[in-house]
């Protein structure tokens, strides 16, 4: 053990992002899944990722020698790391350990990625955010014990270069309580029941961390926080209690610092871990607010996450600073300065953009900045306010320089959203569009259609990309579309699909594509993100209040049904959507943002109606994902949202047929959200649960037209007629024929075009014979 206090004096970040400033891992992660360079080239690359990581935030002024250096890399999933370090690894993945027991590089790849039989572990979000991890699988037979000496080998590694770092691992208790019970675990099984016997696990990993030279470890353990996954908070509480009186008892470890971010710690929780034998409690204060006074502190370090970890504004260094005053009122023994959660939601530096307006970058922070803004904090803490007196008033000019600007409030959008009734939210009765649909478009019974996307080719990419560096001119590129656009109509014809789709070759990402295109959004050239694995996204800025200059996709949907007598799906993005994927400012309630947004699309769709679209879809996959973690918070949540879409899509004529889309199949979470949404029909995932969401809907009593998916386009495989048969007849007698549609899972952009033609075929043969049978 080793004297706690005071603990980063100079201020701590709680994790960096690791995919490198121009995505060096994710290129040398896929070069070696491509076989193109060795296990050697690729430990060789990753190491040099974590060397130049921590060079340039001792640069950035945290502190080479003094634990402050979080080292946090991760070749995949952070969640991944600990369940391998702990050996909690499923049983499908034993004969790939190396023969000391141990868990290599490559079968940690393969749980990551799967291979042949062995499916990998499912991947889910991670708490309220866009990052996914790897769901453990934990049953009552799971053996843990150390099975990995990265983390330590990643601490003696620093070591060499100078370093005292301080590794970065996931706590106990949500390791178990974000894992789920392993297929053979008996029903209602829960993996926290096994917090006693991965605790020996911990033991062994701290005595090895403690052993290659590390002072503290940080265990994350946001569990703490929600109550989204399960658990009440009384539950994880007490399971913090156990996990933390056997950690800190432990006689060869480590100071350990338990970082709890993403909201609020639960009351339970607090007062649990003020009580511990911990060294040090990081709380998130961008979320939460200071916790009640508590016993227990007398003998710790409290790091105050006032930097926002989750967002890229620059922030109000002002209001940090008061709520780390506040902290010291706590009487723990020292304060630290820090961020609310890891960075690695954010991307790597804003030098990086030089391209954006300087104005509007003069208001930003990315990774790099934050953790400079937690320095200076740190410095005040140790200096005194005075000392950093000159940033303090930077940023909280910077902030009214925001305020005022042009764009950021525009006098036209606000008086639009001012003005706002009732009625604008209100569509009017499901049953009158029906009819006046009905007439309108004159579809079979089970029409079949697709949700948007048309694969996307090496030809359409490489046609954007020259488009991009100017090779060739825009007229070249939009023929090009249009070319695209004329294969995927007739194809639609040839293959007998009733509602047609363009195909959406113009849009680079769903989101981006109307960021680029909408005022009050910025994108930038680096600005990557993780999503999952080797996968990151670049989230554009939204920045200002949004308005639409000019009609969007209305030249190409207009283009696509000149081609054909079937309707033609017009295909937005909804606002929740939007939102969900850029990162959004944080001056106004998302509520009024989404509904700036929303006007927008109502704009749009106004234009593709006179524009003679008769069916336009509206894409909501991340209503569901917003979500927030807290259930009291959810209801407001729920309001905002649902009104929103509502308000993009009201404005439309009854005769317009109005679709939505969600990928995801937990459909019994958001039933009520999705049917207040007053979408006529509602395309959802349904191919990989086998159809039960059908059930779910049938028992909801769900009205309106609903297409559960028929094809599950996130695999290769080409569905069968008999098994589109089977979930369509069950769909068939559980639901009115009248509301049940035909279509695959989602888009059908990341597939080939040999499997979707040979799956939509299918679709439509098994639907022809659903319809022969009916009609018998
Ligand atoms: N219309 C989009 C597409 O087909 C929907 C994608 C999504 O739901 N993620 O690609
Ligand atoms: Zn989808």
């Amino acid at each position: 053990m080793t004297d706690p206090t005071p603990a980063f004096p100079g201020g701590t970040i709680l994790g960096y992002p690791r995919i490198g400033r121009r995505r060096e891992l994710k290129r040398a992660v896929e070069a070696h899944w491509a076989g193109r360079i060795d296990e050697a080239a690729l430990e060789a690359a990753a190491a040099q990722l974590r060397s130049a990581t921590r060079e340039r935030l001792a640069e950035l002024g945290l502190g080479r020698d003094d634990s402050s250096i979080p080292e946090s890399f991760s070749y995949y999933d952070q969640v991944l790391d600990t369940a391998v370090a702990v050996g909690a690894l499923p049983e499908r993945f034993a004969g790939l350990r190396a023969e000391d027991g141990s868990i290599p590089l490559s079968a940690y790849f393969t749980a990551a990625r799967g291979a042949g039989e062995n499916a990998p572990l499912e991947m889910t979000k991670w708490f309220d955010t866009n990052y996914h991890y790897l769901v453990p699988e934990i049953g009552p037979e799971t053996v843990f014990s150390l099975s990995s000496d990265r983390f330590a080998a990643q601490v003696a590694e620093a070591k060499a270069q100078g370093f005292t770092t301080r590794p970065v691992v996931v706590g106990p208790v949500t390791l178990l309580a974000l894992s789920k019970a392993a297929d053979a675990a008996p029903e209602r099984f829960s993996p926290l029941s096994r917090l006693d016997d991965v605790l020996p696990a911990y033991v062994e990993l701290l005595a090895a961390l403690r052993a290659a030279g590390a002072e503290w470890v940080q265990l994350d353990e946001p569990a703490l926080v929600s109550q989204s996954l399960g658990h009440d908070d009384a539950e994880l509480a007490a399971a913090a209690e156990r996990a933390y009186a056997v950690l800190s008892a432990a006689t060869d470890r480590p100071a350990i610092l338990v970082a709890a971010g993403y909201a609020q710690l639960s009351a339970d929780a607090w007062r649990v871990l003020a009580a511990s034998g911990v060294e040090a409690v990081g709380i998130d204060l961008t979320r939460g607010a200071v916790p009640a006074v508590t016993t227990g502190l007398e003998s710790k370090t409290l790091v105050g996450g006032v930097v926002d970890g989750r967002n890229i504004w620059r922030g109000d260094l002002a209001a940090a600073w008061a709520k780390l005053e506040a902290l010291q009122g706590l009487g723990a023994a020292a304060v630290a300065a820090g961020t609310s959660t890891s960075l690695q939601h954010v991307p790597h530096d804003l030098a990086d953009e030089p391209d954006l307006d300087p104005r509007l970058s003069s208001w930003l922070a990315f990774a790099d900045q934050k953790t400079q803004q937690v320095v200076t904090l740190a410095r005040g803490l140790a200096d005194g306010a005075g000392a950093i007196a000159d940033e303090v008033a930077a940023a909280s000019a910077a902030l009214a320089d925001r305020r005022s600007a042009a764009g950021v409030r525009d006098g036209a959008v606000r008086a639009r959203t001012a003005a706002l009734t009732g009625a604008d939210f209100d569509r009017g009765d499901y049953e009158a569009r029906l009819a006046a649909q009905d007439a309108a478009l004159d579809l079979p019974v089970l029409p079949t259609t697709t949700i948007g996307s048309f694969p996307q080719t090496g030809d359409i990419r490489r046609a954007r990309a020259r488009h991009g560096k100017g090779e060739i001119t825009t007229d070249e590129y939009e023929g090009f579309l249009r070319d695209e656009i004329h294969r995927v109509v007739d194809l639609q014809e040839d293959l007998g699909l009733d509602v047609l789709v363009h195909g959406e070759p113009e849009r680079n990402d769903m989101v981006q594509y109307f960021a680029e295109n909408l005022d009050g959004f910025a994108v930038t050239a680096n600005g990557w993100v993780q999503s999952y694995g080797s996968r990151a996204t670049r989230p554009s800025i939204l920045w200002g209040d949004v308005s639409r200059p000019a009609p969007i996709t209305v030249a190409w949907s207009a283009y696509a049904q000149s081609l054909t007598d079937k309707p033609v799906k017009g295909m937005l993005t909804g606002p929740v959507t939007i939102l969900a994927w850029s990162f959004v400012r944080d001056d106004q309630p998302l509520g009024e943002t989404a509904n700036q947004v929303a006007l927008a699309l109502r704009d749009e769709i106004a234009d593709l109606e006179a524009a003679g679209i008769g069916v336009i879809q509206v894409d909501e996959p991340a209503l569901r994902e917003l979500l927030p973690l807290k259930q009291a918070d959810q209801p407001a949540y729920l309001d905002w949202s649902v009104g929103s879409f509502r308000l993009s899509t009201a404005g439309a004529a009854d005769q317009t047929q109005v679709h939505t889309h969600l990928c995801y199949s937990e459909f019994d979470v958001v039933i009520d959200a999705i049917a207040a949404l007053d979408a006529d029909v509602t395309s959802i995932e349904a191919a990989r649960s086998r159809g039960e969401v059908i059930g779910d809907i049938a028992t909801s009593g769900f009205s309106h037209g609903i297409g559960p998916g028929v094809y599950d386009i996130h695999s290769p495989r080409v569905p069968s007629v008999d098994e589109v048969v089977e979930l369509l007849d069950r769909a068939a007698i559980e639901l009115p024929l009248r509301q049940v549609w035909v279509n695959p899972d989602c888009g059908l952009k990341t597939r080939g075009y040999d499997e979707t033609v040979a799956s939509l075929r299918n679709i439509i043969e098994a639907t022809r014979a659903i319809r022969e049978k009916v009609s018998a």
